[in-house]
């Protein structure tokens, strides 16, 4: 039998380069030399599932009644639930028959979303830097992202006014993300106000990533872009109980909002997925409806490790943007260095793994980003080998 070349597909072929490959060779390499590697990069929580929501998983899996298929759309006690929160949380009213929708990690949805609304020639706004997902999700659905910076200068809010006219008009959907990964910023209501006013003007569904929503500091709680007036005419907020209650191997997310985005959505997943698995969705319930302390005790946690990190980062000359919600590290590059180059410097310097701005979009250069996914004690390692490399 004779082979032939297996070819990828055009939307396989024109996904961007990876640019963390070389920052994973430079560390597989530091780490074959023995080198005691501090990893800054990933945004995966270290620390366990809080213990309640695995015995209510234990309790769940051996359910018969959750071993078929579940519906695609989510258990209706796990949409009631969050619906529930929300109102608790937000004082955003929801509902849970259709304006709640379970999704498989809030990742699935937001990759999904722009197969349900998106053709050809239809351009997507998307954040930059930003979550890789938003531009990918797009052009696998065949649309155009157009990039948004998100500057310093700004607040890393997007400038709306700076949209030309014609993309607006070709723009068929939006994504925001706040707090933002990779920056951290937060968003205000006001914000929230005019993103709602611009969509309604340009026709333009907006899908908002809350995914960081839970991970605040100081007790200043992040505003839900539901709580704007008319939010939910014109829009969805994606959620995850991934980092609120470190779930992200367990897949468990949701979409709120507007209904005729969340039958869209659910129309594709219909007919692509089989919803999230019941146990799953029972430990969800457990977390939302129980959770709070659990949560207050994770903030604790990154809280402490921010104020370990941040006066040693300044400490050793570094500029870092002020730290409120979520759990990353914005960092400015030293004079002299790119994102790349820092970071490389870093790891060969001080044996510390951390991602260069580049990679999550252009705006990203000049940056680097760290995460608290560490234990404190190896943060102040990390900072004082900086301070013993002379950075
Ligand atoms: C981690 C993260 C998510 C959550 O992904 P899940 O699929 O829910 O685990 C969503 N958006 C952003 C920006 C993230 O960083």
């Amino acid at each position: 039998m004779a082979g032939f070349p297996i070819e990828p597909s055009g939307r396989i072929k024109t996904l961007p380069p990876y640019l963390f490959a070389a920052i994973d060779e430079m560390k597989q390499k530091a780490i074959a030399r023995g080198v005691d590697i501090i990893n800054l990069g990933i945004g995966d929580p270290d620390l366990p599932t809080p213990a309640p929501i695995v015995e209510q998983m234990r309790q769940a899996v051996g359910n018969p009644k959750h071993h078929q298929y579940p519906s695609y759309e989510g258990m209706l006690s796990f949409r009631q639930a969050v619906a529930d929160w929300y109102k608790r949380r937000f004082n955003v009213t929801l509902n849970p028959a259709y304006e709640v929708l379970t999704l498989i990690g809030s990742k699935e949805g937001i990759g999904h979303v722009p197969l349900a609304f998106v053709d050809a020639g239809d351009v997507v706004l998307v954040p930059s830097p930003g979550y890789p997902v938003y531009p990918v999700g797009t052009s696998f659905a065949g649309g155009t992202p157009y990039m948004m910076p998100l500057t310093k200068a700004h607040h890393y809010l997007p400038d709306l006014r700076a949209i030309p006219k014609d993309v607006a008009r070709k723009a068929k959907l939006m994504f925001l993300n706040y707090p933002n990964n990779p920056t951290s910023a937060t968003a205000g209501p006001d914000f929230f106000k005019r993103v709602v006013e611009f969509a309604s003007e340009h026709r333009i569904i907006v899908c908002h990533d809350a995914a960081y929503s839970e991970i605040y500091y100081d007790d200043r709680r992040p505003p839900s872009f539901l709580e704007a007036d008319g939010a939910k005419d014109v829009g969805v907020e994606f959620h995850s109980l991934s980092k609120t209650f470190n779930m992200t191997g367990w897949r468990i997310g949701f979409a709120v909002g507007n209904k005729q985005v969340l039958a869209g959505l659910g129309k594709v997943k219909s007919n692509l997925d089989s919803g999230a698995f019941q146990a799953v969705q029972e430990a969800g319930i457990t977390a939302l409806r129980h959770g709070d302390t659990l949560a207050d005790g994770i903030r604790a946690v990154y809280q402490e490790r921010r104020d370990a990190l941040l006066p040693g980062l300044k400490r050793v000359g570094l500029e870092v943007e002020p730290l409120h919600a979520a759990f990353y590290v914005w960092v400015t590059v030293p004079k002299g260095f790119t994102s790349a180059s820092f970071t490389a410097h870093l790891l060969e310097k001080a044996g510390i793994v951390t991602t260069p701005g580049n990679g999550f979009g252009e705006a990203g250069e000049g940056y680097i980003r760290m995460t608290l996914c560490t234990p404190k004690k190896r943060l102040l390692e990390a900072v004082s080998r900086m301070e013993k490399a002379g950075l």
